[in-house]
């Protein structure tokens, strides 16, 4: 059985296509997924544009952020059946016997394989997936809003585990791509106000959106002078920045806005080494986290939040189209038209 998928077959631009690919085999422990719906991740459009920073094993299928339906289970695999509506998390490949593995922060074991990366992802009909990566979700959650439970997983991590925040703490968004939307989403959940969302004059519609989402205000900072308007919040800084930015160089400044004992979190990457003035961290007492990816009990609680509709994420879904559309798909995130984008294979 063949079906179609979008494949990166090379290490350079633009070197994606939609290709006919067998339909997986699955092993004992996992499960053949049915994709109900995949959105499109800004490091696949990284991938697509070959400006990513992480290892890539071409050829391979993009896409990590599905949903879907179990079509076959393997022998081993009692927590789940045919027919059983989940989401999947992202960790495709664990050593599952580091003291990470053993601890339950398998996110971070040294040997991770990411879907859509390292091993094929979900841009076609058919997925293979462990079965230690499922999680159920209710049938009142559609699975066009269940796939973004993976950005949804990355922003809870970044702002409610890794970070502290009670309520009234001034926190500070750098960046309002779709991470640093969720994660202003989810420091207003938790509580934080002010809360200010920075970007570019060209992220105009994304900081209209970041004020639907719960921002007091937002700031362009091409145009605004970032950290007048966040002391004029409170007057030794923010006691939260984080830095969703996809770049090193506003490291910089988030340094320069937290307030002295207060944190820095940061969430975005990108493959530019840049001189950053750390000082401040020193000279305020700053702690400097970084965040990455996320585990099970990350997820039950997002799979929660998304379902109540507390993260309104229908909010940042721009465009939804059929996966032979994913050139569009990604075309409109790339272009910042949209800020999200959901294939349905
Ligand atoms: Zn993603
Ligand atoms: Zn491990």
């Amino acid at each position: 059985m063949s079906q179609a998928a979008v494949v990166q077959f090379a290490l350079e631009p633009l070197a994606v296509e939609l290709r006919e690919i067998a339909v997986p085999e699955i092993g004992d422990t996992d499960v053949l997924l049915r994709v109900g719906a995949v959105s499109v991740c800004g490091s696949d459009v990284h991938q697509a544009y070959n400006t990513h920073s992480w290892p890539v094993n071409v050829p391979v299928v993009l896409g990590h952020e599905f949903a879907g339906t179990v079509a076959r289970a393997g022998k081993a695999v009692t927590a789940f059946r045919e027919g059983d509506r989940v989401v999947s998390e992202t960790a495709a490949e664990v050593c599952g016997v580091c003291m990470l593995c053993r601890t339950g922060r398998y996110n971070l074991c040294p040997t991770r394989k990411g879907f859509g990366y390292g091993i094929n992802g979900a841009m076609a009909s058919y997925v293979k997936v462990p079965a230690r990566c499922l999680h159920a979700i209710p049938d009142t959650l559609p699975f066009e809003l269940a796939c973004l439970a993976e950005p949804h997983s990355v922003a809870f991590n970044a702002m409610c585990v890794n970070s502290t925040i009670r309520p009234g703490d001034a926190v500070v968004v750098l960046g309002p791509g779709p991470i640093g939307l969720l994660c202003a989403r989810m420091a207003a959940l938790a509580g934080a106000d002010p809360l200010v969302v920075v970007g570019l004059t060209s992220d105009a519609p994304r900081l209209e959106t970041a004020m639907r989402l719960g921002a007091t205000r937002v700031v362009d900072a091409q145009r605004e002078p970032v950290e007048e308007i966040v002391r004029g919040f409170q007057s030794i800084g923010a006691d939260l920045v984080c830095d969703a930015s996809g770049a090193s160089r506003p490291l910089d400044l988030a340094l320069a806005l937290a307030r002295p004992d207060g944190q820095v979190t940061k969430v975005g990457w990108s493959p530019d080494l840049v001189p950053v003035n750390v000082n401040p961290l020193v000279q305020k007492n700053v702690r400097l986290q970084g965040s990455f990816s996320h585990n099970y009990p990350v997820w039950e609680r997002v799979i929660h939040l998304l379902d109540r509709g507390l993260t309104q994420p229908e909010t940042i879904v721009g465009l939804t189209s059929p996966l032979g559309e994913w050139r569009e798909a990604f075309d409109a995130m790339h272009s910042g038209r949209v800020i999200k984008s959901v294939l349905i294979p």
